[in-house]
């Protein structure tokens, strides 16, 4: 395997070629998709040329075909993080999904007076599953604190904790501070009570090493689209005796292993967690995904990336009138900011006109809007194909955009 080599990367994202307003693309918006290299586009096409037919009924060939190819994907996902079976892998369309079945799944064994403990710094998609099953079953949500530096307030765990909790769901990585949660710790702590805990991984499984048995997570939710992978798939790892023990989600074909108009009995997991025809050509690009990111000196891109995140900081901060909304010790490569008293809409526009992909707005956390009293931020994203040059090039165009608008 070579060394990482972020030009030799590049040529494998052919979107990155490309020019937006008559400039040379600069995409720094990773957080809300990533972008997907040949390999993967290459995938969904051979399985449509060559494969395709539904799973799991058939006798004839191409629905053996098909059948394989989507528990290859199963069984690449649970080796990219670290689950000894693929029966604890869940195919979902994404981290919405994923923690919504769990929300009513999980949900079910749950009793009036249980507790949910979610933080500050949720997106929506972890704070309305579990406000709809507290109000369906009567529980309770309980809301630890994000501080000024967008670190979660650890101080108020133990407080917050207690033989009540029913289960932690967390984000791993904010998708909005970039802040890198210290969930190990909290995993053991929440254990400790006798809670179960989710990590929402949409924003880590693109830049962190994952591993659920070392982690000692219960659930972990994340979304094929950020990470290289297509829109619509995404997965939901349960350990195996959890899955077990909770009730389907939804109910129809593939999920039954007998049906009768009395009683209807389960397929073993995963497939009690998959009604209907999966998206079996997003199973098999995101088994693709995985094998592209095996096949890449992957430590050295994490790096590069970690090279990154450091050099966009330090650029901003010799911006005049900047603001990071969160600057905790431990983030990742993403970065919200606000300049003076700017609009993020304004500077976003304005950079997107210079070829550069922001994202502007809430980003989906509008209770951490609240908490800061700002109307959003400008949030840049970056991910392993992205070069020190395209930074110049961003902090430069950002200052063309202040002086516009100054
Ligand atoms: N959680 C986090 C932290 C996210 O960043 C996102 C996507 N922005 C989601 C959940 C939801 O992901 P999806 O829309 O793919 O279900």
């Amino acid at each position: 395997m070579l060394p990482f080599d972020v030009h030799e990367i590049r040529k494998d994202f052919p979107i990155l070629l490309e020019s937006v307003h008559g400039k040379p693309l600069i995409y720094f918006d990773n957080g809300a998709s990533s972008q997907k290299p040949t390999r993967v586009i290459d995938r969904i096409t051979h399985y449509y040329e060559h494969e395709h037919s539904n799973v799991h009924r058939g006798v004839h060939y191409l629905s053996f075909t098909a059948t394989q190819a989507y528990e290859a994907a199963r069984q690449a996902v649970a080796r990219f993080i670290g689950s000894s079976t693929p029966q604890e892998i869940v195919f979902t369309k994404g981290t919405t999904d994923g923690i919504n079945t769990v929300a009513y799944s999980f949900g079910e064994t749950l009793k009036a007076g249980d507790e949910i403990l979610i933080t500050g710094m949720e997106h929506h998609s972890n704070i309305v599953p579990w406000q709809l099953l507290c109000e369906r079953r009567g529980l309770i949500l309980k809301v630890l604190p994000v501080l000024e530096n967008g670190t979660l307030d650890l101080a108020k765990l133990d407080h917050l904790l207690s033989e009540r909790t029913a289960i932690v769901s967390l984000v791993h990585v904010s998708n909005t501070l970039g802040t890198v949660n210290p969930v190990k710790e909290i995993i053991e702590k929440a254990h400790a009570v006798g809670a179960k805990v989710l990590l929402d991984a949409a924003q880590s499984i693109q830049h962190l090493p994952i591993n659920v048995q070392a982690l000692d997570c219960d659930f972990l939710v994340f979304s094929g689209h950020k990470v290289f992978a297509p829109t619509g798939i995404g997965v939901l790892y349960a350990k195996h005796a959890l899955l077990e023990s909770m009730p389907p989600y939804q109910g129809g074909g593939d999920m039954i292993e007998r049906v009768t108009f009395e009683k209807t009995t389960y397929a073993p997991v995963p497939l009690k967690f998959e009604a209907g025809t999966p998206n079996i050509s997003g199973a098999i690009a995101l088994g693709e995904a995985f094998a592209f990111l095996e096949s890449i000196d992957l430590p050295g891109a994490y790096e590069h990336e970690a090279t990154l995140g450091k050099y966009l900081r330090l650029r901003m901060k010799e911006i005049p009138g900047v603001r990071f909304i969160g600057d905790a010790p431990e983030t990742c490569s993403t970065l919200s900011f606000l300049v003076g008293n700017l609009h993020p809409s304004d500077l976003g526009t304005l950079l997107d006109q210079q070829g550069i992909a922001v994202r502007t707005g809430h980003h989906c956390t509008q209770p951490l809007m609240t908490q800061f009293q700002i109307p959003g931020t400008v949030r840049a994203s970056l991910a392993f194909y992205n070069t020190l040059k395209e930074i110049d090039n961003f902090i430069h165009a950002l200052e063309r955009a202040i002086k516009l608008l100054a």
